[in-house]
């Protein structure tokens, strides 16, 4: 009986993300369940610890999930030019888009001074631009956490409002 409780939560992890289809709005809580979003913090805290920023000393880590709940982990890499440095967030998209994924679901985020968790970290305008280019905004989750525990999650639509993407095109 013990041993099925313990298996739980993962269960929840591989089956608890509902499909959106595209322009469906959605409670948030429907689309990311506690187990997923803590899951997903966990793997940010994990890419932060390579995160290289020996100038900033500002330590990002970024998780992205894919719609087949494949991870990608990134970090901010700096750099002593200042700028080709490239932020954890647009890290883990562009490992996941060169390597051939374009479906997303949520990113979590972390992030701060020595890699001290004090406070939420949000995505740079670059970063959610970059999200914009390959997400619905109105269902994709941004996770901005300060602990497994402690996180806000948004819809990217609410941190990039009246946004220009692929589709103001035509
Ligand atoms: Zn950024």
């Amino acid at each position: 009986m013990q041993e099925q409780d313990m298996k739980q939560p993962e269960m929840e992890t591989k089956n608890s993300l509902v499909p959106i289809e595209k322009g469906e709005l959605l409670a948030k809580h429907e689309i990311v369940s506690h187990s997923v979003a803590k899951n997903l913090v966990r793997d940010a805290i994990e890419a932060m610890k390579y995160s290289y920023a020996p100038y900033s000393h500002h330590h990002v880590g970024a998780a992205l999930l894919t719609k087949d709940k494949k991870v990608y982990l990134g970090c901010n890499v700096e750099n002593a030019s200042y700028s080709p440095t490239n932020c954890a967030e647009r890290t883990a998209f562009f490992k996941a888009i060169s390597e051939g994924q374009r479906e997303f679901s949520a990113i979590a985020i972390v992030g701060g001074k020595e890699g001290i968790l004090k406070d939420f970290c949000s995505p740079c305008g670059v970063c959610r631009q970059v999200m914009r280019e390959f997400v619905d905004p109105k269902s994709f989750l941004v996770i901005l956490a300060r602990s497994e525990e402690d996180y806000l999650i948004f819809f990217l639509e609410e941190l990039l409002p009246l946004s220009f993407g692929p589709d103001s095109l035509g």
